[in-house]
């Protein structure tokens, strides 16, 4: 029987369960064998560790319900450019420069930023599978669902069988933590045959799908009218565009996208009807407030998710959209953004952001029964945060001031994924001591290329 250990804090908080003061969760084989009040701590036979973190919170482990780890080398590069120009830049940069190892090692740096800011889970879409290298090398928990292009439906037969190949070769490294998925990217990137034939690769194979979708006024014009920038940026390269469905959530419904229950992305342009449909569907929503906020995309109306019971998470996508991948960040967006919509004050409490974090997020990725709250028999995916700040004080509730005061200041002390400590005092316990040249390396390359290329 392998050892115990005893995690103590100051505040305990299961999610499922109010908040515990002076709390403990006991750990052994990866799993968790006890939460509660650390004075109730069971005596158990054979050895045990006791780590006490003080004054803290304990709490499951963030999800990150939407990433694009490969991308976290363009932080800031894309900056100030409309979605057009971003999305054309970014697929330029991403040909002519970032190699296999450039991506991995953008993807070891989003790792390295998740796990310091307390995340455990990412559900990761990529273009190049490094993400799921690098998750499988750091012990964090994931999906990776690999993209898929193709706006002419000529391409629909040749881009599935080559991401059949692909999917069926990445999931052969499939791990009890790390799995592998598909993405249609979006619907001004995918012929209705396109989504049909990953929709029914998906169910077929049992394979997780994400979707961006109902991101911009842009993409709702492209799917209801087959008009706009999109359908002109088609119409240029000779695909023929025309109105497909009266929005994009319902071009998923009746391409087959929606029945096979994806996690669906953004979902900022959508009325209630769309909300019935991944209701009826039962389909998983990711928020991801502050990326919406800056891609000037709006407000996603989260109130309605809710309303028609949901499963959502938080997402932060991808740094060269939002410049952090601080889920606590968003949680703090998405009751704020709440309150501006309800126009009352607290209409999504930090309590039930937090919720969203973690439950809501494992609950989204059909994860809910092994990860997202703190209770006995889950796997140990913990976080701790301190609560000793000055700028926390006084501090009357822990979830209030993690949400509200804490973000974007404090990073995690203790991390853990199925009881692995991979944050330890704060610090990483994987090395890369070169990343940071690595990186700095990179960003004069990314500057010597934009030089050249505006001339
Ligand atoms: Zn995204």
């Amino acid at each position: 029987m392998r050892d115990r250990t005893l995690y103590t804090a100051d505040w305990v908080l299961p999610i499922s369960s109010a908040p515990i003061r002076d709390g403990a969760v006991m750990v052994q084989a990866g799993r968790i064998e006890f939460v509660g009040a650390a004075s109730a701590v069971p005596v158990t036979p054979g050895a045990m560790r006791t780590v006490a973190l003080g004054n803290a919170v304990l709490m499951p482990g963030l999800v990150n319900a939407h990433s694009h780890l490969e991308l976290t080398l363009l932080r800031g590069f894309l900056e100030g450019l409309d979605f057009r120009d971003w999305l054309r830049t970014l697929t330029t940069v991403r040909r002519d420069l970032m190699t296999e190892s450039v991506l991995l090692d953008a993807s070891r740096a989003g790792i390295r930023e998740a796990l310091r800011n307390g995340i455990t889970c990412l559900a990761d879409t990529t273009d190049s599978g490094a993400p799921l290298t690098a998750m499988r090398e750091y012990g964090v928990r994931g999906v990776g669902y690999l993209e898929v292009f193709g706006p002419d439906p000529v391409q629909c037969d040749g881009a599935i069988a080559q991401l059949t190949a692909r999917v069926l070769e990445a999931r052969a490294q499939d791990t009890p933590l790390v799995r592998v998925g598909v993405s249609p990217h979006a619907p001004y990137t995918v012929s209705r045959e396109l989504f049909a034939a990953t929709a029914a690769l998906s169910r077929r194979e049992s394979l997780p799908m994400a979707v961006h979708v109902a991101e911009s006024p842009a993409e709702m014009l492209f799917v209801r009218d087959g008009a706009g920038p999109f359908a002109d940026r088609l119409r240029a390269r000779d695909i023929a565009v025309a109105p497909q469905a009266e929005s994009p959530v319902a071009l998923l419904e009746v391409t087959g996208v929606l029945a096979a229950q994806p996690l669906l992305i953004h979902v900022i342009q959508a009325d209630d009807r769309d909300m019935a449909r991944i209701a009826d569907a039962g389909a998983s929503i990711v928020h991801c407030p502050i990326s919406n906020a800056k891609l000037g995309h709006g407000i996603a109306p989260l109130d309605r998710m809710l309303a028609h019971g949901i499963r959502t998470g938080l997402g932060t996508d991808s740094v060269a959209s939002n410049d952090r991948m601080d889920l606590l960040g968003e949680a703090r967006q998405a009751t704020l953004f709440h309150s501006v919509r309800a126009g009352t004050p607290d209409a999504l409490s930090a309590h039930a952001a937090l919720a969203l974090a973690t439950r809501g997020g494992a609950d989204a990725l059909g994860l809910g029964s092994r990860i997202g709250t703190l209770d006995v028999g889950k796997d140990a995916d913990l976080a701790a945060f301190p609560l000793d700040h000055d700028d926390a004080q006084p501090l009357f509730d822990p979830a209030v001031a993690l949400v509200h005061a804490l973000a974007g200041k404090v990073e995690a002390t203790l991390v853990t994924v199925a009881g692995r400590e991979l944050v330890v005092h704060g610090v990483l316990t994987q090395r890369d001591e070169t990343l940071p040249l690595r990186v700095g390396a990179w960003r004069d390359r990314l500057q010597r290329w934009r030089q050249a290329s505006t001339g």
